[in-house]
């Protein structure tokens, strides 16, 4: 990620052309632009080594308009509070987009979690659980995986609200191990929803699924999933690329051989791998090569203004959040490309978590084929209202998305009345 860029400016942005486009008031736009509440924490966590370390941690909550507060937690040694804002936002307009009754929120770690034991990433989790604990809970704010954390992170911190709350809060979080209240169908809905979206927009430009040729940026929970369902639809993946680097073959690439790899692998990355017919790439070069499909699932800001002109895609479906920055969206808009944003795309993850949460509230469980089936309808009917603000505003699917949200939120804010 470039040192400047600064993801919460982006999302300012995206707001304000949508606001201009909607014609709203100071008021409601001022509200959106605030997050409502912040809260930073120093987590000392004790080491292996009896020495003391100290990490900076993060719980934003940008809205509680539609409902309690959702949103993942990140471990990342480059995160700060302005991603986390970005962040919360986003989940505000996720959530608004795909109708489901949550406001937006995020929480973050700064460390860099490889370079901890598994018993300090323990300590500092229900460290850092323990010191949010006053702003989190099913009712308040409820909290799940992102990037670098997992169901047994969440299975941490769900066990440590319930020793603070005195009895047992499985709906505290989601993307939870089954075993404690997790939902079939979690770990891979993001990914799902990537392909889902991915198909839709397909359809929806004319353009035959088998055999469109796919490139993957990321390959951990959403491109991972992303990249096994898209090769079971009969895509033909031609690039994958992790933190390591990636591998391009225009022959197509063993996918199922690839994600083998990688769960034996000891990092968990694509490092070392090696196949007949397949070339070494950047990461830059995964980006910009060529594909009819761009599936950019990894982090922030991945196309630029230096990296848009050159993409081939015709197509890109975006399973991470912010991964095309203002200045590469205004060209890839110039150049007719279609972007199914973040905001749709990767909204699988927090649909699946609100069934997670209500069959807690319900203490009932699902079956995975009702799981699948309900984010299908919730995400197609995400997609057509999209398409349709997008159409009616003869503009990008990014800011229909946007518009949305935003008059979903208003229309909330105007129902509820402003306190006190
Ligand atoms: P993950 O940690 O499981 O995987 C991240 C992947 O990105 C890994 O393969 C990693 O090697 C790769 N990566 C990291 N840095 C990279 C770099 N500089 N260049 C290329 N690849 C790099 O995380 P995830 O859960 O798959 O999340 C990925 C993105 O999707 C994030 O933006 C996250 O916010 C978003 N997202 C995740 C979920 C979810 O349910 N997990 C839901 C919505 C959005």
């Amino acid at each position: 990620m470039s040192t400047n860029y600064n993801p919460y400016e982006d999302m300012l942005a995206d707001l304000t052309s949508a606001a201009a486009m909607l014609g709203l008031s100071p008021a409601d736009f001022e509200k959106l632009k605030h997050c409502e509440r912040e809260l930073k924490v120093a987590i000392p966590v004790q080491m292996d080594d009896g020495s003391v370390q100290v990490f900076d941690g993060y719980r934003v909550q940008h809205s509680t308009t539609l409902g309690p507060a959702k949103g993942g937690i990140r471990y990342h040694h480059d995160v700060n509070l302005d991603e986390v804002r970005a962040l919360a936002a986003w989940m505000t307009f996720k959530c608004a987009v795909a109708g489901i009754p949550y406001g937006g929120g995020k929480g973050a770690v700064r460390v860099d979690p490889a370079k901890l034991s598994r018993r300090e990433l323990e300590r500092m989790t229900r460290r850092y659980t323990a010191m949010i604990t006053p702003v989190i809970g099913p009712h308040i704010d409820i909290p799940a995986p992102d990037v670098n954390t997992n169901a047994e992170i969440m299975g941490w911190i769900v066990d440590t609200y319930s020793m603070m709350t005195g009895y047992s809060v499985p709906g505290v979080v989601t993307g939870k191990p089954i075993e404690i209240g997790g939902t079939l169908g979690r770990t891979e809905a993001t990914g799902r929803g990537v392909m889902i979206t991915a198909k839709r927009a397909l359809e929806y430009l004319g353009i035959k699924v088998n055999p469109v040729r796919v490139a993957i940026q990321g390959m951990g929970n959403v491109g991972g999933v992303a990249a096994d369902l898209m090769h079971g639809e009969g895509c033909k993946i031609v690039g994958v690329s992790d933190v390591s680097g990636g591998y391009y073959s225009s022959a197509g690439l063993d996918i199922p051989g690839i994600l083998r790899y990688i769960k034996a692998s000891k990092n968990r990355t694509l490092e070392g791998y090696n196949a007949e017919g397949c070339t070494k790439i950047s990461n830059e070069e995964l980006i910009c090569c060529d594909c009819d499909v761009l599936l950019p699932c990894a982090l922030e800001n991945q196309i630029t203004g230096e990296t848009a002109n050159e993409i081939k895609a015709k197509l890109i479906v975006e399973g991470a959040n912010g991964s095309t920055n203002v200045d590469g969206d205004a060209i890839l808009a110039e150049r007719g490309i279609t972007i199914v944003p973040d905001l749709l795309a990767n909204a699988g993850g927090v649909i699946v978590s609100y069934f997670e949460w209500v069959q807690n509230m319900q203490h009932v469980s699902w079956t995975e084929e009702e799981v699948n089936r309900k984010l299908e309808e919730y995400l197609m009917r995400a997609f057509d209202s999209v398409a349709a603000a997008a159409a009616d505003k003869k503009t990008t699917f990014r800011l229909g998305a946007y518009t949305v949200a935003i008059n979903r939120l208003c229309k909330a804010e105007k129902i509820r009345g402003f306190f006190p």
